[in-house]
């Protein structure tokens, strides 16, 4: 009788994308007790959340930190047997260039000045590091509390935790199917196939409004020229040393995620040449994005989740 029930209020639930909002709406459902199908349309799960091997490292789209107690890191963490390491990025150890530490403990003056609201430079980096130029209170208060994180096995980590539990408990994911149309009793792939769903969750990554794009670059040295620094900042552009970060990534070597709101990458190499110089004779792999998809006009990064 239980188990009639049980049958009756179970929807089958169709998810469009499998991408972290895509996992993460997929294991709510599940949670939810709804029986729950996954279409991607790529051949690779994870979409902008994920990362590319290159000579032994991963490189990711750009800088990801993960808001520590968000609902990510939450589902992650209910889905995960062993906790992902996580590191914090810590503010007093990232360097606006001409202005002093993001956070400066050592300078009460100008953490006084901050606090009033008087210091508009370490305002806007704040927001830079904090939300990639945009405005999100709750991971300003975050980063300065020391709960924005590095994870040491990158979002793709993340992304394969999600995806092999779901696989786990039933939920298939069936990649390269890509949905053209919905419909009332479902959706159609471009091959023409009918997919019947009570109920389908769009988590395709189509941005609501204008999109904020922004440009990336990725790159692993053999040497360590920042010295222990978390990060650089000069105008909109940030470069964070991930292995400074978590020693899980690139031990004894630096691993520059780097990000520019509006110059592009040009504007990366820019700062990189005036701060690290020689940083070009030690490059071991990089990846570059010369206009990426950061958020949509709601302004929402996905550890939140969207
Ligand atoms: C440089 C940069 C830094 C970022 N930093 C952070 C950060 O620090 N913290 C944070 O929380 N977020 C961050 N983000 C944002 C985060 O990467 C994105 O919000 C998140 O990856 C978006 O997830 P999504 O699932 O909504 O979309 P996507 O990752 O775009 O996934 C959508 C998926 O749907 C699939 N799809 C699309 N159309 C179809 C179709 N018709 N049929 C089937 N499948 C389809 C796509 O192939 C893709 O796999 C950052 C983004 C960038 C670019």
């Amino acid at each position: 009788m239980v188990m009639h029930l049980l049958a009756l209020h179970m929807k089958r639930v169709l998810v469009v994308g499998a991408g972290i909002h895509g996992l993460v709406t997929a294991a709510r459902e599940h949670l939810a007790k709804n029986q729950v199908f996954i279409v991607e349309k790529r051949k690779r799960i994870g979409g902008r959340g994920t990362s590319q091997e290159s000579l032994g490292h991963q490189l990711e789209h750009g800088p990801h930190l993960l808001l520590k107690g968000g609902e990510l890191h939450s589902m992650v963490k209910k889905v995960s047997k062993i906790k992902p390491s996580l590191k914090p990025l810590r503010p007093n150890k990232v360097m606006i260039v001409g202005h002093g530490m993001l956070q400066p403990l050592d300078n009460p003056k100008a953490m006084l000045a901050y606090k009033l609201g008087q210091d508009p430079i370490r305002e806007e980096a704040v927001k830079l590091i904090s939300g990639w130029g945009q405005d999100i209170p709750a991971r300003s208060k975050a980063l300065m509390k020391g709960n924005l994180c590095v994870v040491g096995e990158g979002w793709a980590g993340l992304v394969g935790r999600l995806a092999s539990t779901l696989e786990e408990v039933g939920v298939p994911i069936q990649t390269g199917m890509n949905i053209i149309e919905k419909t009332e009793k479902g959706v159609v792939t471009s091959k023409g196939l009918k997919i019947e769903a009570d109920i389908v969750r769009m988590c395709d990554g189509a941005p609501v409004g204008n999109p904020v794009k922004v440009s990336t670059l990725d790159v692993v040295l053999d040497n360590r020229p920042l010295k222990g620094l978390h990060g650089l900042i000069k105008n909109d552009v940030a470069i964070l040393d991930l292995a400074a970060i978590h020693p899980r990534k690139a031990p004894g070597m630096s691993h520059f995620s780097c990000i520019s709101l509006s110059n592009g990458v040009q504007a990366i190499e820019e700062l990189l040449d005036e701060r690290v110089s020689g940083w070009r004779s030690h490059i071991i792999t990089k990846r570059e994005n010369n206009s990426i998809t950061l958020t949509d006009s709601r302004g929402h990064l996905s550890d939140g989740v969207i």
